[in-house]
């Protein structure tokens, strides 16, 4: 593995390199830094938490000269994901002071529209915002050279990949696109292929693999139970940081109130419903450990960035097998420890089985000790065989 003096990035960003306290490149950060840097498009295919932001991040900032017009747009699907950017290129630009401005919904227009009118450098944005103000003639994207479009699938399955286009359009022919996204089906082929010239390939792990270091594990049980056996497994286990998965809005809520009247845990709600300042307090807060657990919906499962989580539940076996790669990506980030547990009712076991072949993985199936489980026939260890009539001996004549 080279070391990032090896990578040809100048003297200030290994400096800020340095003081962000990393030692060596990941492998996405090796591959596709030197790529960046001799200005070709690259495509990316990475598990999250590899160091993706980056392996993008770092030749953008090194070769931008600030002017007076923004010259780099980086496309993020949510406004959690495209503020842990604009906090990453502040540690990464130190040495480089550059102008970046976030623009995503949720917020006023009027703090937006004005700071475009001071010399913005880079823009991070969510892409329906973006193409509003477009639309009102607040920007102008022709100057646009670095052109990112990150976590390209979930753009797609949040619907954005009409206004994405749009986007690309506008952008500077003359530029160069990175373009990362976890999986590659056909629609977002397409995309690439239209947006990228000659791009260079990086893929880093199997698209479908979560990260080695988290443990996984099914905790089957009765429906009428499913509450009490995620309560009594978060007080039983040691965690220091928790991020629980719901399917609903309304689950997340509603595990909120119920989990709060415990000892020991301090937690927040985090999904499209609440308000942007409050999801900012709620993220900040788990951030900084005034909460340890954040019961989040799959807004939060993507690419989020909060270091030290120690363990990921999800509350029912989530519908899509990626996005059970993506929530438990959370824990076990960049090469530490984590554990991922799964409660399982009957009505999921096909959606259990899909995980499991996606992964291509067996999960382990627990219990919790101690507690008072009703019955139920996914409990059983050795599953019940279905009862064979036995055929009556045939009569000797
Ligand atoms: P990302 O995949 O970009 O979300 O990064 C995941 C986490 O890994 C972030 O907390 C980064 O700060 C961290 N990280 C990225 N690159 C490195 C590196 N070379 N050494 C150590 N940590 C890193």
């Amino acid at each position: 593995m080279p070391s990032f003096d090896e990578l040809g990035l100048s003297q200030p960003l290994l400096r800020a390199i340095e003081q962000a306290g990393y030692t060596e490149p990941t492998d996405i950060q090796a591959q596709a830094i030197p790529v960046a840097l001799n200005k070709q498009d690259i495509i990316g295919a990475s598990q999250t938490g590899t160091g993706k932001t980056a392996a993008f991040a770092l030749p953008i900032v090194d070769q931008l000269i600030p002017g007076t017009k923004p010259q780099v747009l980086i496309l993020e699907p949510t406004r959690e994901l495209a503020a842990q950017v604009e906090d990453q290129m502040g540690v990464f630009g130190f040495y480089r002071p550059l102008n970046v401005l976030l623009i995503h919904g949720g917020v006023g227009y009027g703090h937006q529209i004005e700071a475009l009118q001071n010399n913005t450098d880079v823009i991070i944005a969510t892409p329906g915002r973006l193409l509003d103000l477009m639309e009102k003639g607040a920007l102008q994207l022709d100057q646009i050279t670095f052109l990112v479009l990150d976590e390209v699938d979930r753009m797609l399955d949040m619907g954005f990949l009409p206004d994405v286009r749009k986007i690309i359009d506008k952008c500077s022919p003359e530029r160069q696109t990175m373009f990362f996204s976890a999986t590659m089906p056909g629609a977002i082929e397409t995309l690439a292929n239209w947006a990228l010239k000659d791009p260079v390939e990086v893929e880093i792990g199997g698209r479908r693999s979560p990260a080695e270091t988290v443990t996984h594990a099914f905790y089957p049980v009765g429906m009428d139970q499913r509450d009490a056996l995620i309560e009594a497994l978060v007080i039983q286990t040691g965690f220091e940081s928790m991020m629980i998965f719901t399917r609903t809005k309304k689950e997340a809520d509603t595990l909120l109130t119920f989990l709060s009247g415990n000892e020991g845990i301090n937690a927040v709600a985090l999904h499209s419903d609440i308000r942007q300042s409050d999801r900012t307090k709620a993220l900040q807060g788990f951030r900084d450990g005034t909460f340890n657990v954040i019961i989040a919906t799959d807004i939060a499962a993507r690419g989020l960035d909060v270091s030290g989580v120690t363990h990921v539940i999800n509350y029912r076996v989530p519908e899509n097998p990626e996005d059970y790669v993506h929530r438990i990506g959370r824990t076990g980030r960049a090469q530490q420890e984590g554990d991922a547990f799964t409660i399982l009712t009957a009505d999921e076991l096909d959606q259990a089985r899909a995980v499991e072949h996606y992964i291509d993985q067996k999960i382990d199936r627990k219990k919790v000790e101690g507690f008072d489980y009703n019955y139920s026939a996914l409990l059983d260890d050795e599953p019940a065989k279905p009862l064979r009539k036995r055929r009556p001996p045939k009569r000797r004549r």
